[in-house]
C-alpha cells in the first residue's frame, strides 16, 4: 500500500501527465486548424518542396510571421490554456507553501521566545499547550528522542525544566506542542498554565543524550508513567510510519486512574497501523470495573513478561515519576539488566530520561 507521500506523488503525475496529453492534442488541432503541420515542423530550414506545396511551413520565420495578435488572444481564451495556465499556478504555490526549506528554529546557545496560540486541556491538570514558530514552515530542528528547557523567572531565580514535545519536525511544521501535568507546588508546570493565549515562554535546545534511528536496535522496551510518555511517543511515532523501520516497541505505560492515561487515541492508531511491532500493556492504581491491563503498581513479573529479554539486541528506555524510576531499576536489575547510570548515555542498555 503507497503511504500518502507517494500516492499523492502518483495522482499529481498522472494529472500533469493527462494535462500535457491533453494540450498537445489540442495544439496540433489548434495548429492543423490553420493549415499548420507538426510534421512538416520538422523540415524546418529545408528548401521548400515545389511538389508538396501543403508543406509551406518550413522555417520558424514563417510560423512567427503567421501568428497574429488575433491568434495569441484566441489561443490564450481555450479552456486548454487556461487549465495549464491553473496547473502551473498550482504547482508553483505547492512548491512555494509545502516543499521549500524547513529552517529549523532551536539553537542550543541561545534562549529563544515563542508565544502561545491554542491550550487543549485534557484533564483538570493536564494540557496541550501549541507554541508557534515564526514561519509556516518552520521546524524545531529536534532530533527524535531528545528535549527541550523551558526556563521562566520564577520569584525572582532563574527556573529551568525539560520538557519532550509531543509534536516531530518530520510531520508538523510551524508550531510546536508540549504535554504538560501542571503541579499544584510546581514552578514551570504551574507558570506554563498560567499563561495567556499570546505569552511567550523561552526555550532552549535540543538537549538530550538519546537519538533514536531506525538501525539502533532491534528490540525496544518502554517504560512510562504520566507525562513520561512524551519521549516514548516521539519515538514510537517515528519507528510506526517508517515502513524502513523494523525495531519491535513494547510499551509498558502506568497510571492512576483510567482518564489519566495520556495520548491513548494517539498509541492506539499507532498499536492497529505498526504491523503488531507495537505493544502496549497499561498499569492503572485505580482501575475500572473490567480492566484487563494491570492492576496496582508495575511489578517484575510485568516487566520480564513485556519487556525485551536482555540477551537480546535491544534497549529499555524509562521515563516517569522518581519513585516508579526507582522501583523500575530495582526490577531490572534483579532481572540481570545492566544498571542504567546517573546520567545515561546512548550506548547504554538501559536508558533513563
Ligand atoms: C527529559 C525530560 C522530559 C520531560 N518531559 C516532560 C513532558 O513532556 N511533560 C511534562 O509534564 N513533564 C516533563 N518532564 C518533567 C518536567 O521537566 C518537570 O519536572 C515537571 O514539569 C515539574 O516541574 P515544575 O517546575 O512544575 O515542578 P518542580 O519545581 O520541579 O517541583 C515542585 C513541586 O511540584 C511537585 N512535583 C513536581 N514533579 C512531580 C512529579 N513528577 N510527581 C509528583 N509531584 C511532582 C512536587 O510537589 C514538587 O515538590 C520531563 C522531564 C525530563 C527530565
Amino acid at each position: 500500500m503507497p503511504n500518502r507521500y507517494q500516492l499523492l506523488f502518483l495522482v499529481s503525475f498522472s494529472l500533469t501527465f493527462g494535462l500535457l496529453l491533453l494540450v498537445s492534442f489540442w495544439v496540433s488541432s489548434w495548429l492543423a486548424a490553420r493549415d499548420i503541420h507538426l510534421r512538416n515542423l520538422i523540415l524546418i530550414g529545408l528548401p521548400k518542396d515545389p511538389q508538396h506545396p501543403e508543406m509551406d511551413v518550413h522555417s520558424i520565420q514563417d510560423f512567427v510571421q503567421n501568428f497574429s495578435r488575433e491568434d495569441a488572444i484566441a489561443l490564450a481564451q481555450t479552456p486548454t490554456f487556461l487549465a495549464s495556465a491553473g496547473l502551473v499556478a498550482v504547482t508553483f504555490l505547492y512548491f512555494t507553501l509545502f516543499t521549500g526549506e524547513r529552517k529549523p528554529v532551536l539553537n542550543p546557545n541561545e534562549w529563544k521566545e515563542f508565544p502561545l496560540v491554542l491550550k487543549t486541556q485534557l484533564s483538570p491538570n493536564t494540557a496541550i499547550y501549541r507554541f508557534s514558530l515564526p514561519k509556516s514552515r518552520d521546524v524545531l530542528g529536534l532530533p527524535i528522542g531528545q528535549h527541550i528547557q523551558v526556563s521562566a523567572e520564577i520569584n525572582g531565580k532563574d527556573v529551568m525544566r525539560s520538557y519532550t514535545p509531543t509534536t516531530l519536525d518530520h510531520f508538523d511544521q510551524g508550531h510546536f506542542d508540549l504535554l504538560i501535568k501542571t503541579y499544584e507546588k510546581g514552578n514551570i508546570s504551574r507558570h506554563v498554565n498560567l499563561l495567556k493565549i499570546g505569552d511567550r515562554i523561552r526555550v532552549k535546545g535540543p538537549k538530550g543524550a538519546f537519538k533514536y534511528h531506525n538501525k539502533l536496535t532491534g528490540h525496544l522496551g518502554m517504560i512510562a508513567g504520566g507525562t513520561g510518555i512524551t519521549p516514548m511517543y516521539q519515538i514510537i511515532r517515528t519507528s510506526v510510519w517508517d515502513s524502513g523501520d523494523a525495531t519491535t516497541l513494547n510499551l509498558i505505560y502506568a497510571n492512576v486512574n483510567e482518564e489519566d492515561i495520556l495520548l491513548r487515541d494517539e498509541l492506539e492508531h499507532l498499536h492497529h497501523n505498526s504491523a503488531g511491532r507495537f505493544n502496549i500493556f497499561y498499569v492503572l492504581n485505580n482501575p475500572p470495573p473490567g480492566w484487563k491491563g494491570g492492576v496496582g503498581f508495575v511489578t517484575k513479573e510485568q516487566v520480564a513478561h513485556y519487556m525485551p529479554s536482555q540477551e537480546k539486541d535491544c534497549k529499555i528506555l524509562m521515563c516517569g515519576p522518581p519513585p516508579m524510576m526507582g522501583a523500575m531499576k530495582k526490577h531490572l536489575e534483579e532481572l540481570k539488566y545492566p544498571a542504567p547510570r546517573t546520567i545515561s548515555k546512548i550506548d547504554d542498555q538501559v536508558f533513563l530520561f
